[in-house]
């Protein structure tokens, strides 16, 4: 596909990865519908993408409350109509152990609502906005259409992730059953793994841990938000690619 043919949806897009897919998608041409759960950094995101050759309107969106979905997407038909690309980009981390002895013998758990919060925002969301825009692409006719799920390299299981892994993994599963139900149809399913990359959810980690993070990644250093959306772009861009998932982490898979 053209980028400048494309209508994307971004889900959090407030900030980080989703903030740059949006802005870059419309620097390239494109007309983009970016939701997020905050107000604030949906309404700066529409101030910086003011002059680019493509358009980006904002819109609430929760992707864990199907109503919320709903409104969204009717938001973006109303403005833009059907759209042909979803970036299922908005996730969370609520790190923790399954089950930690401490040292006075108290066992501590992973509480079910931090495993259901994770698995209801980076899988279930992802699924319910894949179902959506996919109905609304087959009812209207839309083809080429794309939809990228942005995961993880932690899906391949990670200490104290159980739930983001969970969640990745079954994104990757979701993506590759997708594109295989889909191609008929002319709509492509792909997804991006990114390893650590500079965002605030990285921010938001423990220092030590960061480092430790970093210094397992060979080409020593985090990644930037536009190093994966080069990954998006080659995605969109080539239409002989679909059901994979691409590892963008500087070397720290094998
Ligand atoms: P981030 O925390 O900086 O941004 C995530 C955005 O999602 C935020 O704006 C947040 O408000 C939004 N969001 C959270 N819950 C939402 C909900 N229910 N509905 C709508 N929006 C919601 O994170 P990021 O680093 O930009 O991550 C983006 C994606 O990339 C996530 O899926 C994350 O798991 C994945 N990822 C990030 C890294 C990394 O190192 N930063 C690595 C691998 C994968």
């Amino acid at each position: 596909m053209r980028i400048d043919s494309v209508t994307a949806v971004v889900t959090g897009a407030a900030q980080g990865l989703g903030r740059c897919f949006a802005l870059e998608l419309a620097r390239a041409g494109a007309r983009v519908m970016a939701g997020d759960i905050q107000a604030d950094g949906l309404a700066t995101l529409a101030d910086e993408a003011r002059g680019l050759p493509g358009r980006v309107e904002t819109a609430p969106l929760d992707v864990t409350q199907e109503a919320s979905i709903r409104g969204f997407l009717a938001a973006t038909v109303q403005r833009f109509g059907v759209p042909n690309l979803l970036v299922n980009n908005a996730g969370i981390l609520r790190d923790g152990l399954l089950a930690l002895r401490e040292d006075d013998g108290f066992v501590r758990k992973m509480p079910s609502a931090q495993w259901k919060s994770v698995i209801d925002t980076n899988l279930t969301g992802a699924y319910v906005m894949a179902r959506e825009v996919v109905t609304l692409m087959l009812e209207n006719g839309v083809a080429p259409g794309l939809v990228v799920n942005i995961s993880s390299i932690t899906g391949a299981g990670n200490p104290g992730q159980g739930n983001y892994a969970a969640a990745k993994a079954g994104l990757d599963a979701a993506t590759r059953t997708w594109a295989l139900e889909l191609a008929r149809h002319g709509i492509r399913v792909g997804g991006i793994a990114p390893g650590l990359i500079d965002t605030p959810m990285a921010a938001g980690l423990a220092a030590a841990a960061r480092a430790d993070m970093i210094a397992d990644v060979p080409l020593g250093r985090m990644g930037r938000p536009e190093e994966i959306w080069a990954a998006l772009r080659f995605i969109v861009e080539c239409d002989f690619f679909t059901g994979r998932v691409v590892l963008v982490d500087g070397g720290a898979s094998y």
